[in-house]
């Protein structure tokens, strides 16, 4: 998969595109999906240009793949569905139905 610099979540990231943050921290931002298909359905938005987790992978270094991950955690407790279970999903290439180009992670749960 190749890096599209006008993908939607990159737009997003540079201000061009408004979204309400409900997370942001050196590593990430976080937001609610626009077509939700749980009752919570947040994503989880890398910084840095990474397309899917394969070029994450490749490329991070450690703590920058720890500080998202950690990032992953702190949403899942500011959501309050640590308790009740969440879904975290990625789509690793259009193979899998990702459709946006920057690496992300859906983050699912029932109710808050
Ligand atoms: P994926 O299929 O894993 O690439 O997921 C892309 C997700 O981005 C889908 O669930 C879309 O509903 C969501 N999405 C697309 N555009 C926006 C947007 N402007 N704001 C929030 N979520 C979006």
């Amino acid at each position: 998969m190749t890096y599209d610099i006008n993908n939607v979540f990159a737009k997003i990231l540079r201000g061009e595109i408004p979204t309400n943050k409900l997370y942001e921290d050196e590593y990430v931002i976080a937001f609610n999906d626009i077509h939700p298909k749980a009752p919570v359905h947040v994503l989880v938005v890398p910084k840095s240009a990474y397309t899917d987790f394969n070029d994450l992978m490749e490329r991070a270094e450690k703590e920058e793949v720890n500080g998202i991950f950690k990032a992953v955690e702190a949403v899942a407790k500011q959501l309050g569905v640590v308790q009740g279970g969440y879904k975290l999903l990625m789509n690793v290439g259009s193979g899998a139905g990702q459709e946006v180009p920057h690496l992300h992670i859906h983050i699912l749960a029932e109710k808050k």
